[in-house]
């Protein structure tokens, strides 16, 4: 599986893509990564890669021009093969991103994921180019980066081998959310007795796993 970044900001993955699960499932070769800088897929000697919205108002707007041709590059260096490539636009507006959409979009052998910043990007990008647009949450962030960087980890975890033990067992066995205890049993805060559930002390594996299943069910 294979992830390709189109950005003005590349530095910005550096550190979280080269940490923990990420870097272990780039290293066992599950997952591949690419940043690309979207000015290198400019054409003037600026390297310019907004103009002033039509209309007025204030802000800019990425142009369509680098975004079609970096696609378009990305795109065809993979033509050959008959590989499945989904190309995302991220937008505060997109479909919100859940662990069904994450799942879904782990059956693909490219993603495309195209990053945001200022007003917004060209409405024909989300149009002609982007086959989804994806929102992380109900609100504004400044950039596509950080939901490109939430979108390709939820994404990996689907991907199998990418887990490990300790990170697969809550998640996989019961869905998001089960609480979780570790040592002491007991933590004594002044009058306070802060204590683990009996269940999960007692030894008994059925009754663990139907507390646990208890938990995640509302
Ligand atoms: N003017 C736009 C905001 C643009 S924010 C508006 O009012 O909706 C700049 C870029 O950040 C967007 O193009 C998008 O790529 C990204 N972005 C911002 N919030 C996001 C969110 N919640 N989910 C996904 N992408 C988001």
């Amino acid at each position: 599986m294979k992830f390709d970044i189109i950005t003005i900001f590349p530095k910005i993955f550096d550190s979280y893509f080269n940490e923990s699960i990420l870097k272990r499932a780039r290293d066992k070769g599950l997952i591949k990564i690419f940043v690309h800088n979207l000015r290198d897929f400019t054409t003037d000697k600026h390297h310019k890669v907004d103009d002033r919205p039509y209309g007025g108002g204030p802000g800019m707007v990425f142009k369509i021009e680098p975004v079609y041709r970096a696609v378009r590059f990305l795109k065809l260096k993979v033509k050959s093969k008959k590989l499945k490539v989904r190309t995302i636009l991220f937008s505060a507006t997109g479909k919100k991103l859940d662990s069904k959409i994450a799942k879904r979009l782990s059956k693909y052998d490219q993603l495309i994921l195209i990053c945001g910043r200022y007003e917004g990007v060209d409405e024909r990008v989300a149009e002609y180019i982007a086959d989804e647009e994806i929102s992380i949450g109900d609100y504004v962030l400044s950039g596509g980066e950080l939901p490109a960087m939430v979108l390709t980890e939820a994404v990996s975890r689907h991907i199998p081998g990418v887990l490990g033990k300790e990170e697969s067992i809550e998640e996989k066995r019961y869905g998001a959310g089960v609480p979780v205890y570790t040592r002491p049993e007991v933590l004594k805060i002044g009058k306070r007795k802060l204590t683990v559930p009996k269940v999960l002390l007692s030894g008994k594996h059925k009754e663990i796993e139907e507390w646990r299943k208890g938990q995640t069910e509302s």
